[in-house]
């Protein structure tokens, strides 16, 4: 249950375009000296395009695009959605997926056309005891150096080709990391998404200290151990997976633009889904707690 969410300071809150959910939230913002923010669909817009299909020897790029189009229709990641939307832009209806599964961290499954399908990090491959053919691996290589994200695809029991799917950063993201840094607060990127994409998308915004590769029930763990350390931290995320790491930060700040779930396991709600309005936020708690004082 969604508590009723208060407006801020004199409506100033809600001009801001943040939503809180009680005073004593701001109690916790005065302290934070490290923020925490999610990549995908936080730093980045997370409405990703298919940019490029490479494919093993013998398999066609319409049959690619046609299975795990199929396929990724039953998920709703940013990367199935660009997938998904581009087979269908070029095929038309796609075949019907059956006995589909989200693997937690790793990418999707399901059978089409009555085979196993399976789209995501190469670590799904392990599963099939596969690796990708040394061309794939290749153009996998190329994609992330390029700050793009490579999704291995495999039916039939082997890799069969690689999706290169791009994201960019909002084009405030790289503004609200330098203002935060103009508060004294420390950013920090955390993804699920491997560490050359989240390095290049730290880089375009001026953030350098990055956790990349972290399984979603891990993202929670993160946040326990800058605690530990003494750290007081802020997480922003959108996403179902943050939901454990944003109700255990000291603040968690949602985007709006997010799901419902990372949106009630947290204390502010940024309306227009902009980190400027986490700036915003920061600077709205210290100066009302300075009144309050
Ligand atoms: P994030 O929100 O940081 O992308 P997730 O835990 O949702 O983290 O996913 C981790 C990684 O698993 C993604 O970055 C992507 O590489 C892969 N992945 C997850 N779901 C899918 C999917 N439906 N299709 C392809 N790859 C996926
Ligand atoms: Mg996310």
């Amino acid at each position: 249950a969604t508590p009723t969410a208060l407006l801020v300071g004199t409506g100033r809150g809600a001009q801001l375009g943040i939503l809180i959910k009680g005073p004593e939230v701001l109690e916790s913002t005065r302290r934070i000296d490290t923020v925490v923010l999610d990549k995908t669909g936080t730093v980045t817009t997370g409405q990703m395009s298919l940019v490029d299909i490479h494919v093993a020897d013998g398999v066609g790029d319409e049959e690619a695009l046609r299975l795990a189009g199929a396929l990724e229709k039953a998920s709703e990641h940013p990367i199935a959605q660009a997938i998904a939307r581009a087979a269908a832009d070029k095929l038309g209806d796609l075949p019907a997926v059956e006995d589909f599964k989200n693997l937690e961290g790793l990418g999707v499954q399901g059978i089409v056309d009555g085979q196993v399908v399976i789209a995501g990090r190469t670590a799904l491959l392990d599963s099939w005891s596969q690796k990708l053919p040394a061309d794939l691996a290749a153009a996998k290589a190329g994609a992330e150096k390029d700050g793009n994200t490579a999704v291995a695809v495999g039916w039939d029991g082997a890799a069969r080709a690689v999706f290169v799917v791009a994201d960019t950063a909002k084009p405030t993201s790289a503004e609200a990391i330098t203002k935060l840094r103009a508060l004294g607060l420390k950013p920090v990127l955390l993804t699920g998404d491997n560490s050359a994409v989240a390095h290049s998308i730290a880089a375009q915004v001026g953030i350098d200290e990055v956790i990349a590769e972290v399984m979603p029930k891990d993202k929670v763990e993160v946040i326990s151990k800058f605690q530990a350390q003494g750290r007081v931290v802020a997480m922003v995320g959108d996403g179902v997976n943050d939901a454990a790491a944003l109700a255990q930060a000291d603040l968690g700040l949602a985007m709006g633009t997010g799901t419902d779930v990372a949106i009630e396991a947290s204390d502010l709600t940024l309306v227009r889904g902009d980190l400027l309005a986490a700036v915003d936020a920061i600077r709205l708690a210290r100066r009302t707690l300075g009144t309050i004082k």
